[in-house]
């Protein structure tokens, strides 16, 4: 399983048409998995579309670090929450 910050860091291969399949199928079964993803997902969309037209180009790497960010503090908050159990500590 992906972690979102993984996940993320492959966004704009998933939403690359020319993606190879089983490299979709991973991280499709993470956004179906995971709320924070599909949010992400859904939002990158919406907004590439609006790009689309005006130039040729992928996830802006300022929307991506933004939506990271976002991803990264609902996770802190969830875990928080959590307290008690240990995740596996995936510190950058
Ligand atoms: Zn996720």
């Amino acid at each position: 399983m992906l972690t979102c910050k993984q996940f993320l860091q492959e966004l704009n291969d998933y939403l690359d048409p020319s993606i190879d399949p089983e490299t979709k199928r991973h991280l499709e079964s993470h956004v179906a998995a995971c709320p924070n993803c599909f949010v992400v997902v859904d939002t990158t969309k919406k907004t590439i579309q609006v790009y689309k037209g005006m130039e040729p180009q992928s996830v802006p790497e300022d929307l991506k670090s933004r939506l990271l960010a976002a991803v990264e503090r609902k996770i802190a908050a969830k875990k928080k929450a959590q307290a008690s159990s240990d995740g596996p500590s995936a510190q950058a």
